[in-house]
């Protein structure tokens, strides 16, 4: 095959052209491109339940819904999003031990 580029002669296994770098259209690339977007829509949902958890374990039920919270965040990170799947796990645990509190305060207080 032939470089759209600049025109010269390539293997056509390769995924650069030799000459000029210009990357070439593999029929490899399209096949990779809707699995990420089903990864990341999972993801999203994850991220979604993971909030909606942990803001329920701060007024309900904390040990339940802040661990579902956590164990959520544990599955955003594993779809790939290491940072923010550390930083709901983090969030959510507080909310666990924030709603505890809460529960203890209001318990003590009535
Ligand atoms: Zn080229």
């Amino acid at each position: 095959m032939f470089c759209n580029n600049c025109g010269k002669e390539i293997n056509s296994d390769s995924v650069f052209c030799g000459s000029c770098g210009n990357q070439l259209i593999s029929n490899a690339q399209p096949s990779v491109q809707p699995r990420v977007q089903i990864e990341s829509s999972g993801a999203g949902l994850a991220i979604f339940l993971s909030i909606l958890f942990g803001i329920t374990a701060l007024f309900f039920l904390p040990p339940l819904f802040g661990g579902l919270g956590v164990f959520f965040g544990f599955k955003v990170k594993q779809k790939g999003n290491e940072g923010l799947g550390i930083a709901l796990m983090v969030v959510n645990g507080a909310c666990l031990l924030i709603g505890m509190f809460l529960g203890v305060l209001s318990f003590s207080l009535l």
